[in-house]
């Protein structure tokens, strides 16, 4: 591609950095934001500025939050004892949504993946281990996607949590298995939440 502007260059080839966003597209969006109001851009990347500077994990669930600790695990009404591990923000959004669950989060931030060389280290993991043994939590309920990565991790978090006082669910499969939870419908997702099955009965199937 052979740019008349080095600034415009600049600005096509940053916007490429973007995932399913090609070199043409990049240049559409960028054409399209010169043709805006100057104000608009300005608003846009501020937005993305003050989202890199100033956003924070929750330091309890580790949710990305603006605050130290997140709305949800400083809300009063929550149900502390219940504990549901996810693998990121999305997943929160899309429980919250459905409106039936009342407990806390613990956000992995991702899948134990060998392929991806993701491990256990590179995940929110150990914390969840150390909060299940100060013996708050009554009842963790795993909630990743039924992948072979999800699968894996509920595992290996289930193994750490050997001898350790505490219940653990999964959430009932009306999602069907390689779903990912942010697509599930609510109702369904809700539906899977409160049929949760105790996690050693989903080893079996
Ligand atoms: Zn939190």
């Amino acid at each position: 591609m052979d740019f008349s502007s080095k600034l415009l260059e600049q600005a096509v080839l940053e916007m490429s950095q973007l995932p399913g966003i090609g070199k043409r597209t990049a240049l559409r969006l960028v054409l399209h934001l010169l043709k805006q109001p100057e104000m608009q851009t300005l608003q846009l990347t501020d937005a993305l500025s003050n989202l890199r500077t100033q956003i924070k994990l929750c330091k309890n669930c580790h949710n990305i939050s603006d605050t130290d600790l997140c709305e949800i695990c400083a809300n009063p009404t929550r149900v502390k004892e219940i504990v549901c591990v996810v693998e990121d923000i999305r997943d929160v959004m899309a429980i919250e949504n459905t409106g039936q669950y009342r407990g806390l989060y613990h956000v992995l931030g991702g899948k134990i993946s060998p392929m991806d060389g993701i491990g256990p280290s590179q995940l929110k993991i150990k914390s969840l281990i150390d909060k299940v043994r100060e013996g708050e939590i009554e009842e963790i309920i795993f909630a990743l996607s039924s992948t072979l990565e999800g699968d894996t991790t509920n595992f290996y978090i289930f193994k750490q949590l050997e001898g350790l006082e505490i219940k653990t669910s999964t959430i009932a499969r009306g999602i069907s298995v390689g779903d990912e939870l942010e697509y599930a419908d609510e109702v369904t997702l809700g539906r899977s939440i409160a049929n949760r099955v105790p996690f050693e009965s989903s080893l079996k199937s």
